[in-house]
């Protein structure tokens, strides 16, 4: 196996897209065989050395970055085993790019409808931080999609489990390995918000086991290989960016057709897959890329929907009404109904994060952002005291995301050390604030190492605990993905 160890070349894999400093480790490893990498977790895991599993490198809480032992690399793992047209079933390795993989199934007629937006993620990674995409509004996070996965775990012994295969229905069930090995998972007491959620381990009595490993953020398992869930793919889809003079049209514009889309007769033929927000200072930053942003807008929003036929005659004039109710310019709103519009809007769309990443970089502090979503009914509560901490603070900030999901990034980008330590009293207050209203401190991103102190406030200690527990039961030696989710001091290591 293929393992590096000289630092200039390996230093890349101590990043991600979190800018959080300090990661360090011997050596990575390239398996690229489950069997070479089942042998060699069962060595390190006998010696107690600790394995940080690397996925595309996109994440945003520090979850991939080593403090110490080895990485495991799923990079050669790159292969797209099968795509079933008519079983609408894919089976793929860890080290899939997210876009090598939507392109093969378009190629096929098909479609993977949650389709995590970062194209240079891996399918692996997506699925161990159960990410969402600007289409979850419509489709769902990764987790739905998920139906087999084929595992490492920490000792060593390949684990393959089908949804439904194993449901844990009372609080200590049980995981059977092939070796005959029972592994009694402690099922804990908190409770999951109900709402879009990537906040630690996925648990309730009666979950499916499978679930246990989505969102574990290499904690429990390295993945390997995956069967996922796919759909025909929609004959048309057209996106549109609508741009607001005030932000407040924009939020009930948002709120309305959040409404419409969830009505199940869809008599006015609205039926969004995305609906997103950005703030003024978002704007500012696509003008930056796109000069014709209208000037005095201070906000806007990019929807998606499906159309075909007639029905998208009837889509595009009720979108169109509702933009006129909600005093968007309607004669600067931008349709695209070409495949090749829509796919520069979504890039457009997409240069928003990329940006902020690289302001993240350029000012050289880690990446202060929310990843908190609320219930609807709770969401302008949470709106306005962003906008209200926002103005009281003054510190550069811009804020975008899935509206329609009642969950927007707040990316604060402090300059100096004395706006971090303001920053992080602001997103600290934020996370409260929307415990509070009963949200997730994670929606999307996962915990990683940059987010466990707002994982606690959501949880409480106890709470903090029971995922320890969980852990010890399958990593009894805690070689996997060690400081992601929790701290060391909860596993009992300090
Ligand atoms: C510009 C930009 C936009 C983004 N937009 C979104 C968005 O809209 N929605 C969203 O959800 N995310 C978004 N992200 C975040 C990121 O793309 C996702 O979190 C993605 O799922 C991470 O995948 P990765 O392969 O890069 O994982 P990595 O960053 O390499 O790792 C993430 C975590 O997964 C673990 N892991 C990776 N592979 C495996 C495996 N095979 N087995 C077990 N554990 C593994 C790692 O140990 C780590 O804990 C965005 C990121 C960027 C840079």
């Amino acid at each position: 196996m293929l393992i590096k160890k000289d630092q200039d070349v390996i230093r890349g894999y101590f990043e991600d897209s979190s800018n959080l400093k300090g990661g360090h480790a011997d050596s990575v490893a390239f398996p690229e065989d489950i069997t070479a990498l089942s042998e060699f977790v069962k060595e390190a895991n006998q010696n107690k050395l600790p394995i940080t599993i690397s996925g595309g490198g996109t994440g945003t809480t520090g979850s991939r970055i080593p403090f110490g032992g080895i990485v495991v690399s799923l990079e050669k793992f790159n292969k797209i085993i099968e795509i079933s047209e008519g079983g609408f079933r894919a089976i793929v390795q860890a080290g899939v790019l997210v876009e090598d993989f939507k392109n093969e199934c378009e190629r096929k007629g098909l479609f993977y409808a949650c389709y995590p937006t970062e194209k240079t993620a891996f399918l692996g990674g997506t699925v161990a931080t159960n990410a969402s995409g600007s289409r979850s509004f419509k489709y769902g996070s990764t987790r739905i999609y998920v139906e087999r996965l084929k595992m490492v775990l920490a000792s060593g012994e390949i684990y393959e489990i089908k949804r439904g295969q194993n449901l844990l229905t009372k609080k200590y069930s049980t995981i059977r390995l092939d070796s005959g090995q029972e592994i009694k998972i402690p099922l804990p007491a908190y409770k999951m918000p109900k709402v879009k959620n990537s906040a630690g381990y996925f648990a309730r009595t009666g979950m499916d086991a499978i679930d246990l490993f989505i969102g574990q953020e290499g904690t429990l398992s390295i993945i390997v290989e995956m069967e996922l869930g796919l759909t025909k793919k929609p004959p048309k889809i057209f996106s549109s960016f609508v741009f607001f003079k005030e932000y407040s049209d924009s939020w009930n514009f948002a709120a309305e057709a959040r409404t419409l889309s969830k009505d199940k007769n869809k008599a006015d033929g609205i039926d969004a897959l995305s609906i997103e927000y950005f703030d003024e200072n978002a704007l500012k930053l696509l003008r930056q890329k796109n000069s014709a942003v209208p000037k005095d807008a201070s906000a806007a929003i990019f929807f998606e929907q499906e159309a075909a036929g007639a029905d998208e005659e009837r889509s595009v004039d009720s979108w169109l009404k509702l933009i006129s109710k909600h005093n968007a310019f309607l004669d600067n709103t931008w349709v695209a109904m070409t495949e090749k519009m829509r796919e520069t809007f979504t890039q457009f769309r997409h240069a928003i994060p990329e940006s902020i990443n690289e302001i993240v970089k350029r000012n050289g502090f880690r990446k202060l952002s929310t990843d908190i979503a609320v219930p609807e009914s709770k969401f302008l509560d949470m709106m306005r005291c962003y906008a209200g901490a926002l103005k009281r603070a003054g510190i550069e900030h811009a804020v975008f995301g899935h509206i329609g999901e009642c969950h927007v990034h707040v990316n604060l980008l402090p300059r100096d050390e004395k706006e971090l330590k303001i920053s992080e009293e602001i997103c600290l207050k934020f996370v409260k604030k929307a415990v509070a209203l009963g949200g997730t401190v994670s929606a999307e991103h996962g915990i990683g190492k940059t987010r466990r102190e707002y994982l606690e406030e959501m949880y409480g200690h106890e709470g903090i605990l029971e995922m320890a527990r969980i852990k010890k039961a399958l990593d009894p030696n805690c070689v996997l993905g060690l400081d992601n989710i929790f701290p060391k001091e909860a596993l009992g290591l300090v």
